[in-house]
């Protein structure tokens, strides 16, 4: 809520697909290669050509549906949109206007106090545009028609989003789940995620208020700065009285602004009719039930999973699943049976997401699941303290790759790790200890209670770091109360 006013946001996703070849023809689906090379009469629109569909594109599409709770479409068709742009050398796009192959499902998304439902209107699959180039070095634009008829899946919200923070998490659980069912490689520094943001504002009890669109924004944090300076520009404008215009409005990220490009153009502006050059589409229902089956957990299931079995944070669950190599992980120990979860999470969010950071990969590291196990059993039954297990787990990462990397008793054993928790040892540290630090059982007997942490530490590294310091310090206290 801003000045009494709820913000009303809905967004339209679009994904590139990562297919190898493009959607109605065979050239390469990459991006990044010499400009106008990946190019045929097909995605350059000559006349006469006619485009044939990639079957790949509709199993990933579908694959989203389901992954989004949709109705599937199983038969649909596919429509021109027309509209002239230098990018689009036929002038127009093939989509899905009346019957999107996808319809009708929901994401639950998650917040700091619970989940909230979000509906998807529909998802549907077009051919992507080229795109304008512009440099000091020369007048005018050029045009690199590459990304012609890439694949883009639309996946287009309901109007359930009440802030920007909201549609942030909304667009990273979209971009995690693309991840996880591998139909997108989600980069937005090369444009495979964009999106389109609605944005209105009302007083809670009234009918929304009137909506401006902001086209092609490349980045979550500016779809969040859009959505910020949108919402206030509207307030600030109803409130002197003026009235908000639907518009598509363009957001400047550099000037952190948004500027009115048109008014809003309706879909009969766009002449759709079904595209006479393609055939129906007609999928089968047990095709649709074999990609529903090939599905994986949903990272956002998996997140609600480690909460709930693991007592993790929501924020510790996101670092592990944001990655599918840590989640896989996780969820090995977790299958092992790991009586210590708490902790993997830990080793894994601290020093194995710190290598990771550096470049290195898990199967790199000499980390598997069984390991993580044993190594988080051991500090949790006290059977190494938590340093030893530090000087453990950067043995195994050195030693991985090399022809016999040790296990970790072997490593134990070889250190002299394991952790002194045997009473008649402990007592005779402690009392060794006490004897020898006088003047800080006296401060201690004086009041002074943090010597206690002092004579606990020399306990600790008279053992050479091999105590137990839950025992030491329990012996510790009961020698001192009899003293
Ligand atoms: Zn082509």
């Amino acid at each position: 809520m801003i000045n009494g006013y709820e913000v009303v946001v809905g967004l339209e996703v679009h994904a590139e697909l990562s297919t190898a070849t493009k959607i109605y023809c065979g050239c390469k689906n990459s991006f990044g290669l010499e400009v106008n090379t990946q190019v045929c009469p097909i995605c350059l629109g000559m006349p006469g050509t006619l485009p044939k569909l990639n079957e790949r594109v509709v199993d990933y599409a579908i694959k989203m549906g389901h992954a989004l709770n949709c109705g599937i479409n199983r038969i649909c068709k596919q429509d021109r949109k027309n509209y002239f742009y230098p990018d689009l050398p036929k002038s127009y796009q093939i989509s899905q206007a009346d019957i999107p192959l996808c319809h009708d499902g929901y994401l639950d998304i998650i917040l700091e106090n619970g989940t909230k439902r979000i509906g998807i209107e529909r998802i549907h699959i077009e051919e992507d545009a080229g795109k304008l180039l512009h440099s000091d070095r020369f007048d005018g634009s050029l045009v690199d028609f590459n990304r012609c008829g890439v694949p883009l899946i639309e996946i287009v919200s309901r109007p359930d989003l009440r802030s920007s923070e909201e549609a942030r998490i909304y667009l990273e659980t979209i971009r995690s789940i693309l991840r996880y069912i591998d139909i997108s490689d989600c980069k937005m520094q090369e444009g495979s995620i964009r999106c389109d943001v609605n944005v209105s504002v009302h007083k809670p009890g009234e009918p929304f208020g009137t909506r401006c669109e902001m086209k092609n924004i490349n980045s979550f944090s500016a779809a969040v700065r859009g959505i910020d300076y949108e919402a206030k520009r509207q307030i600030a404008l109803i409130e002197s009285g003026g009235r908000v215009v639907q518009e598509t409005r363009r957001w400047d990220d550099a000037k952190g602004e948004s500027v009115s490009m048109r008014q809003k153009e309706d879909a009969q502006d766009y002449r759709y009719f079904p595209e006479p050059d393609l055939l129906t589409i007609v999928v089968s229902e047990d095709r649709v039930k074999e990609l529903k089956d090939s599905l994986p957990e949903l990272p956002n299931h998996k997140i609600l999973r480690y909460i709930k079995d693991c007592g993790l944070s929501r924020k510790d669950a996101e670092v592990i699943v944001d990655v599918p190599e840590k989640a896989e992980l996780f969820d090995g120990c977790l299958e092992l049976g790991c009586k210590a979860s708490r902790l993997a999470a830990n080793w894994i969010i601290g020093d194995i997401s710190r290598l990771m950071n550096e470049g290195r990969q898990i199967s790199e590291l000499g980390i598997t699941p069984e390991r993580l196990k044993k190594l988080v059993e051991y500090i949790q039954d006290g059977r190494i303290s938590n340093a030893s297990g530090k000087i453990v787990f950067d043995e195994l990462v050195s030693s991985s790759g090399s022809q016999n990397s040790p296990d970790i008793d072997a490593i134990i054993e070889e250190k002299s790790l394991l952790q002194v928790s045997d009473q008649a040892a402990l007592e005779e540290l402690a009392a060794r200890v006490l004897a020898e630090n006088e003047k800080s059982v006296f401060d201690y007997k004086n009041g002074k209670t943090n010597a206690l942490g002092y004579l606990v530490g020399q306990c600790m590294k008279a053992s050479g770091g091999k105590a137990n310091p839950g025992a030491v310090k329990e012996i510790v206290l009961k020698r001192l109360g009899e003293l």
